[in-house]
């Protein structure tokens, strides 16, 4: 009898990144793959505590987890700490956990490990082990071409050993691809500054993992950045990542949706929704986040916001006076949302984003044109594909007091609804992203190849 295939899957426990690895997960496990999928203690908590009885009941992966150190300093979680602390103690937790699952299902052993980039060094264990090993990058390809390209960079001198830019020039890692601002690599951005040789040192393991996968998965598809695809190695483009089917679409999220946002969807006029979100990470300073409720208002749109109870520097935002008895009706505001289930919606007219990449891949796969306001990491050179590539949205620009004003974000929407283009272009992305995923489209045969692998 052949052996039962039996996947361990590995995100790094950040909402970001476990979304896309659980959809991944719940697609091997649809092609008969046994999947074990662990999360920290931490991050398995929040995601129990978010799913239904009936999700538990149905949900096809077996849930483990495994301490991520952090038990007496939690507040580092939100932090660099946290990858600093998981460095050191993942490697020792992840053999015990496959130890202990061999041991307790001896028939079906751990096969394959499939770790998430960005704490790709699981994949020594996997090595270490004799297990086939598998990477994931959740983010998009042109940000893993960048670390493959860390060593021609230091020998040209556009960066210096630790990663410093030498000189403001414009980065170029091929002539077909938007150049890099030294603002935007992802280990000198203004936001990070401090962490420079931490972050340029992750940039380098991400380098050294991937090199050490036999595959590297990535969410996007070929065609739509065929050119940083190129560049890697081994990458397999199995994107854009479906909805989990069949299955409440709250699985793998760390807070509970609310679904009532869907219901007052339902009662506006098509194409008339400004959906407002900033992913899970995204905070804003009190006067930033008034300037933002103030443009949404100006723009006399309806909007469905989400507003984290984070939001504000970590804490539940106070809104412009009576900003919320003079929008009621139009505005509609939930803590967290489904957000896919939003974007597929008939009445969304236009995505305000922060462009992380599974927010991107989700907005590009309904075909909604994007408003971009990055905030940190590989953002801001996810808006250059959106706005300078792909031209399916624009940006908003800060003024000289580093605001982005209530006049700029109506000027915007104004701009972005009356502009030529946006939704055709969104749309004729929306139908090749549909092509790539259906039978015979690339990503589809990709998927194919990483199940006869998996089986091999
Ligand atoms: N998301 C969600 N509900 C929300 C806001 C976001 O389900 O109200 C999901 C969204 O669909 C995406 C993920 O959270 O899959 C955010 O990932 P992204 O890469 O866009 O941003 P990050 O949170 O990593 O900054």
């Amino acid at each position: 009898m052949d052996l039962q295939q039996h996947a361990l899957v590995v995100p790094c426990p950040a909402q970001g990144h476990v979304t896309p690895l659980i959809k991944m997960a719940y697609n091997l496990a649809s092609h008969g793959i046994k999947v074990t999928f662990a999360n920290s203690e931490f991050i398995e908590a929040k995601i129990l505590a978010a799913m239904s009885d009936e999700d538990k009941k149905q949900c096809p992966l077996r849930l483990v987890s495994y301490s991520d150190g952090l038990e007496s300093h939690p507040e580092q979680r939100n932090g660099l700490g946290l990858i600093d602390c998981l460095k050191k103690v993942m490697p020792d937790n992840l053999e015990k956990l496959i130890k202990q699952i061999n041991h307790s299902d001896n028939k079906e052993p751990i096969t394959c490990v499939i770790a998430d980039l960005a704490v790709g060094w699981t994949l020594e264990v996997a090595s270490k082990m004799g297990l086939k090993k598998v990477a994931v990058w959740p983010a998009g390809p042109a940000c893993l071409a960048l670390p493959f390209h860390i060593p021609k960079l230091i020998e040209t001198g556009v960066i210096d050993e630790n990663g410093s830019p030498i000189g403001n020039e414009l980065i170029c890692l091929a002539e077909e691809l938007p150049l890099w601002n030294s603002s935007e690599l992802i280990w000198s951005s203004p936001a990070n500054l401090t962490a420079q040789k931490f972050l340029f040192d992750c940039s380098l393991s991400v380098k050294q993992a991937a090199e050490n996968a036999s595959i590297v998965l990535c969410n996007t598809y070929y065609e739509l950045d065929s050119f940083s695809c190129a560049m890697i190695p081994n990458i397999l483009p199995i994107g854009p990542l479906p909805a989990i089917k069949n299955l409440n679409p709250s699985s793998g999220t760390f807070s509970s949706q609310d679904s009532t946002c869907l219901s007052w969807l339902d009662k506006q006029p098509s194409n008339s929704v400004i959906y407002v979100a900033f992913g899970s990470t995204t905070v804003f300073s009190q006067k930033q986040f008034n300037e933002l409720a103030l443009g949404l208002e100006l723009s006399g749109q309806s909007f469905l916001w989400v507003v984290r109870s984070n939001i504000v520097n970590g804490s539940f935002p106070e809104y412009p006076n009576d900003f919320l008895e003079r929008t009621t009706g139009r505005g509609k505001i939930v803590e967290w949302a489904p957000q896919e289930e939003i974007l597929a919606h008939t009445s969304v007219s236009c995505f305000f984003s922060h462009c992380g990449w599974n927010s991107t891949m989700e907005g590009l796969s309904h075909g909604v044109p994007f408003l971009c306001w990055p905030y940190m990491w590989d953002q801001f050179y996810n808006k250059k594909y959106i706005c300078d590539v792909w031209k399916i949205g624009l940006s908003l620009e800060y003024d000289e007091d580093g605001m982005i004003s209530r006049h700029e974000i109506k000027t915007k929407i104004d701009n972005l609804f009356s502009g030529d283009g946006f939704k055709t272009n969104a749309l004729k992305l929306m139908e090749d992203a549909k092509k790539s995923v259906n039978e015979g489209g690339s990503s589809y045969e990709n998927f194919e190849s990483l199940i006869k692998y998996l089986k091999a």
